[in-house]
């Protein structure tokens, strides 16, 4: 078939659409992700008789399954559960998994999709997958998010292994709900294995888990400014989240001598002008994982901080933003907003935070902007050497790990600018993460024929 039979970017979509009906989330990340590959095999023979960019975005298999658990008020309650996985071409499917109201199988779509290149941008053998459920662990005691967990990986168990499928954490699961999770795959099949990460250190985790996304998210943004002669020394930071990923970029950052503006939740931001430093960092760390409380109370112990009920935190003026809460919190309006506030660089934390909009706002602005499957990869990249140091049976400490984090994100960083470097001095990370990511999935299922 001559190239020029071939479907155009329009009719391509067209047929995402028709057959992933109202699952926005995941129609977007395929355009995403689309657009940039159609330009890119436009005079590659072999991707479009071989169907690549189709057969990744339908996913290997979509796992549903009933979730039952009793509160403890003795009632029983009902969730979905699910498990998407999308590729494992190069690697076990691996992704974390996430209990949040808001998840449907079109959000678990998407994250696997974008986890698909993410995981192959991190240069470790890893395929993409994602899992969750609609439950909701806020205001839920210990006993309840315990049976929850044992409930969901009662079904779990039978579809991951090690060599399989390796889930993680993400929104609402955190190392409280991984060892809920762990303890019971081990109870059910009596097996210690590397079969989750983000494990606690004594049974087998990574000194670096719970710091990596984060710390990656920052460290990506530092390459940036680098390839630019600049660094963040001296830059002030505004960051959505006040989770796991937030808290540890919001910690880098302070440690390379910026100083962060702002974090939020789900009930608004805090602006804190003296600066959100290391004493406050622990300060929310411990809110959050330990009292479980919510942001605002921030503002009533610094008094000098200010909450904002039900606002996002993209009006206040910074020099780089880091979006680390969830997908689509920042729209065009408020892209333009952080552009005409003189922002340099946004590093996304978060996974597809920037809607569609937003990101063509950046991109006509000429700012350095890093998507999430770049500029968090660090996460899943140290899950992947967790599951090394699993099968090994062995254990690296701190330094090494973060030794290894660096370089992992320097490296991704390089490959981005490989291919996505416009000839004119400005670096398009979209493109760039998009067609290293895809090229190695690419490469391995055309070695596989038609399967
Ligand atoms: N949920 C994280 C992500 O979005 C981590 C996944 C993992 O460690 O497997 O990449």
């Amino acid at each position: 078939m001559a190239v020029s039979d071939h479907v155009n970017l329009e009719q391509f979509m067209a047929g995402v659409e028709k057959r992933n009906p109202g699952q926005t989330e995941f129609i977007q990340a395929v355009r995403e992700v689309a657009q940039d590959i159609f330009d890119f095999i436009e005079d590659k023979e072999e991707y479009h008789e071989a169907q690549i960019l189709r057969r990744i975005a339908e996913p290997d298999r979509v796992v549903s399954f009933r979730v039952c658990w009793e509160d403890d008020n003795h009632n029983i309650r009902v969730q979905r559960g699910w498990r998407v996985q999308n590729n494992n071409a190069i690697g076990p499917y691996k992704g974390g998994i996430r209990f949040h109201p808001s998840v449907t199988e079109s959000v678990l779509k998407f994250l696997a999709f974008e986890q698909t290149f993410k995981n192959s941008l991190t240069g470790l053998p890893m395929g993409g997958g994602k899992g969750g459920s609609n439950f909701n662990p806020k205001g839920k005691s210990d006993a309840e998010v315990m049976r929850f967990c044992q409930s969901f990986m009662t079904e779990l168990y039978r579809h991951i292994g090690p060599e399989t499928d390796v889930p993680a954490g993400d929104i609402g699961v955190g190392g409280r709900e991984i060892g809920y999770m762990f303890g019971q795959y081990k109870r059910i099949t009596n097996r210690w294995e590397g079969v989750l990460t983000g494990k606690g250190i004594e049974y087998g985790g990574s000194q670096m888990r719970p710091e990596a996304t984060g710390y990656g998210a920052v460290y990506f943004l530092q390459n940036m400014l680098k390839h630019k002669g600049d660094s963040i020394e001296g830059k002030t930071a505004v960051i959505s989240g006040s989770g796991n990923v937030a808290t540890h970029a919001a910690e880098k950052i302070v440690q390379l001598g910026g100083k962060v503006l702002t974090l939020s939740d789900s009930g608004g931001f805090i602006h804190d002008p003296d600066g959100i430093d290391q004493d406050k960092i622990d300060w929310i760390k411990h809110l959050k994982n330990v009292k479980r409380g919510r942001i605002s109370e921030y503002a009533d112990h610094f008094t000098n901080a200010s909450f904002h009920e039900d606002k996002r935190p993209w009006d206040v003026p910074c020099d780089v933003a880091l979006p680390c809460a969830t997908q689509n919190e920042l729209n065009e309006d408020e892209a333009k907003e952080l552009v005409s506030n003189g922002v340099i660089a946004v590093s996304e934390g978060a996974n597809m935070p920037t809607t569609l909009e937003g990101v063509k706002v950046f991109h006509d602005a000429k700012i350095m902007y890093a998507p999430g499957k770049a500029a968090n990869a660090g996460g899943v990249a140290v899950s992947g050497l967790e599951m090394s140091q699993n099968s090994e049976r062995i254990s690296w400490n701190h330094e090494r790990l973060g030794d290894m984090l660096t370089e992992l994100m320097e490296g991704i960083h390089g490959k981005c600018v490989e291919f996505g470097d416009n000839g004119d001095g400005y670096v398009d990370y979209v493109k760039g993460a998009n067609i290293a990511g895809f090229k190695k999935v690419a490469d391995a299922m055309l070695a596989f024929g038609v399967v």
